[in-house]
């Protein structure tokens, strides 16, 4: 991490009991920042461990946001050091198999349609949460299917067929022979890495040439994160950076993929899961999940693009 200039207001100096430490763009390395998007909204005494999990309803927390104007970037500064990640997310709690479940769908049928991946011999997924996603990887035929994934619970919970397929403990590339697998994917994870272009940078080493690595992430400039603005959930106190289509492009391509291509992904939910995403009064909120649960209208599927973004590269052959 490179420091800023001593002019630059930092915001915060702890979180948590931890260290915060000042970062330049984690995927242009520009210490020149634009403009502050957002100063930190951290209020310490009103935050657990549940903080970080995956897909828990938006506390509206986040950290200093700044915009690089080389990538488009909003990425956050200063940040909690690697050290704290990696133990608040091993001891987070997780609540959410059935939307992993759903998201796993969607990503699957993504992967059938959009990447070309003709070699199915090794697929890694970094950040799989339950190992929803593996359960896809094996249904279409690829072997040496591994999940990585920091949180014991998540893993706990994971179904049978997938659990030995799971390493706990945080993505560490060096436990994996170069050249192993022919695709890597990477969900609504490149927001809590602390360095995002190192982790496709892995990726590009751990893939065979003309392997693919497929990822999923926010985009900052979706309509709803538009219209939402600070509200939305996406703006959390895990998300280290939030990418657009540009600088999602712009890591992957730094990171030595070619032919990359970024799409909208089309989600489905139930319509329980949207509402939990709402910005609405907590109060409010509680009592419409508590209804639209009970309900069958609340377990209706929806699809929506809800401002995520799918990229996928090739490692050149
Ligand atoms: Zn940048």
């Amino acid at each position: 991490m490179v420091a800023l200039p001593e002019t630059t207001p930092r915001g915060p100096t702890t979180f948590q009991g931890g260290v915060l430490v000042a970062r330049s763009c984690p995927v242009c390395g520009s210490s020149r920042e634009t403009r502050v998007f957002a100063e930190a909204s951290v209020i310490p005494e009103s935050l657990t461990r549940f903080a970080f999990s995956s897909r828990k309803a938006p506390e509206n927390l986040h950290h200093r946001i700044v915009e690089c104007e080389e990538c488009e970037l909003l990425y956050s500064s200063p940040v909690p050091t690697r050290e704290f990640l990696e133990s608040a997310y091993r001891d987070a709690s997780f609540g959410a198999s059935e939307e992993s479940r759903l998201a796993s769908l969607t990503y699957g049928d993504f992967l059938r349609r959009f990447v070309r991946t003709p070699d199915r011999r090794g697929a890694l997924d970094i950040g799989t949460g339950d190992g929803a996603f593996l359960q896809r990887l094996l249904e279409q035929g690829f072997t040496d299917v591994v999940g990585v994934e920091p949180s014991a619970a998540p893993v706990a919970v994971a179904s049978p067929r997938v659990k030995g397929l799971i390493r706990l403990g945080p993505f560490r590339a060096s436990e994996f022979e170069a050249g192993r697998f022919q695709l890597v994917t990477c969900f609504q994870t490149m927001e809590h890495v602390d360095d995002p272009l190192g982790l496709c940078r892995d990726a590009h080493r751990l893939l065979r040439g003309g392997g693919a690595i497929f990822l999923v992430c926010h985009n900052h400039r979706a309509l709803s994160a538009r219209v939402m603005g600070l509200k939305s959930p996406i703006f959390d106190i895990e998300h280290l950076q939030l990418f657009s289509p540009r600088s999602i492009r712009k890591t992957l391509e730094r990171a030595g993929f070619t032919g990359v291509e970024v799409r909208v992904v089309v989600n489905r939910y139930p319509l329980h899961y949207w509402a939990k995403l709402a910005p609405l009064p907590a109060s409010m909120k509680a009592a419409v999940l508590r209804w639209l649960e009970g309900s069958r209208l609340g377990r209706t599927l929806l699809a929506a693009p809800v401002g995520n973004l799918a990229a996928v590269g090739y490692k050149p052959a």
